[in-house]
């Protein structure tokens, strides 16, 4: 069976048709047809090969919504014709400590979807552990940036308590950060926005955040130092780490999920004096996934969208490595 997909073949390139030959189904596998797939910036990292781990030709795509066509016979808890999701991760070990610990997000052996070629082509497998139903009351252009965006924002503000009398700041306002302004809303937080684009505002506030802080107004920032219970980075370019770290109050927390290009680089004293830490988080494990779906469709919790068909894929791709999306943009194949 042929797949059809777009494919980079050297860093920073245009992409391009590419068919290639689907593999076998594997042990707890299924295959899906992909009808849609969001453009998460981690896509563009990987197609300009920021990060120094590509190969090509590289078929991006983590956002992932189809239905269930093919199923391994091991497989009971999924039937063909099912609507599903699939996120970054699409096997893991199921063996190691931390998959038998129910964090089987952080095994060694874990496997991205892309690395099997991933949602910009019109198929993808995976092992079904890691393909989840998708609440009906979701439809799939909006369920598709909560595979990957969502569960990156809302997997650290669980993990890390975040409760009503706390203060939480979300730095960067893109994909994962507009989410992230609702989950924490929804979780009773007093919520701050810090956006290097002072036209966002509105917007950010459409999405729950209490405050609007113009990250590059050193009055604003100032005003609020030592009043933030746990900061959210979900910035794709580097920011003023030692600013933000100033912004925390004692025992305070700055979360990074952004993978910007740059290190962080704080002097000592930015962590000691209050007790600050600085800490990170990586998408979510499968409970987790399941957790945010329900909980997402049951706060009313959307990304907002832009649906582009997957013939204008490269001009989508441009405005996400341009961070011009607003918020995310979701492929229709
Ligand atoms: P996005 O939609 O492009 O949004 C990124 C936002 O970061 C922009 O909207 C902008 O917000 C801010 N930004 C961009 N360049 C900046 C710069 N030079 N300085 C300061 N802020 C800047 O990207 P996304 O899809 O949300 O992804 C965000 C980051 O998370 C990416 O690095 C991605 O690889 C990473 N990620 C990590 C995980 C994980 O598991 N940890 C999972 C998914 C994605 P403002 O305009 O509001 O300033
Ligand atoms: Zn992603």
């Amino acid at each position: 069976m042929k797949i059809s997909a777009y494919a980079a073949e050297r860093p920073k390139a245009s992409l391009t048709p590419f068919e290639y030959e689907a593999k076998m189904l594997g042990s707890w596998e299924v295959r899906i047809r992909v009808t849609h797939c969001g453009i998460c910036h981690s896509d563009i990292h990987l197609i300009d090969d920021d990060w120094g781990i590509s190969s090509y030709p590289l078929v991006a795509g983590h956002e992932i919504i189809g239905t269930i066509d093919q199923i391994d016979a091991n497989v009971k808890h999924l039937k063909p014709g099912v609507r599903v999701g699939v996120g970054w991760q699409a096997a893991s070990c199921m063996e190691c400590e931390w998959c038998s610990k129910g964090e089987e997000h952080l095994c060694s052996g874990s496997r991205s979807v892309i690395k099997g070629h991933g949602g910009f082509g019109n198929w993808v497998a995976a092992d079904s552990r890691f393909v989840f139903p998708i609440p009906e009351s979701i439809d799939s252009e909006h369920a598709a940036p909560l595979l990957c965006g969502g569960i990156t924002v809302y997997s650290p503000l669980r993990h890390h308590g975040i409760a009503p009398s706390m203060k939480v700041g979300i730095i960067g306002i893109g994909g994962l950060g507009h989410l992230a302004l609702q989950y924490a809303r929804a979780l009773g937080a007093e919520v701050f926005a810090f956006s290097t684009q002072a036209d966002k505002e509105r917007e950010t506030k459409a999405f729950g955040a209490h405050q609007f802080v113009l990250s590059t107004n050193s009055r604003q920032m100032t005003k609020l130092e030592r009043s933030i219970d746990f900061l959210l980075s979900t910035a794709s370019g580097n920011v003023d780490w030692e600013q933000f770290m100033g912004l925390l109050r004692p025992h305070g927390r700055l979360c990074v999920v952004g993978a910007s290009p740059g290190k962080i680089q704080v002097p000592p004293f930015a962590l000691i004096g209050d007790e600050k830490a600085i800490l990170g988080s990586v998408i979510g494990n499968p409970a987790m996934i399941r957790e945010m779906l329900e909980f997402s469709a049951r706060h009313g919790i959307r990304p907002k969208t832009e649906l582009v068909s997957i013939d204008h894929i490269n001009s989508a791709v441009e405005r996400v490595r341009a961070s011009r999306a607003r918020y995310r943009i979701v492929l229709k194949h």
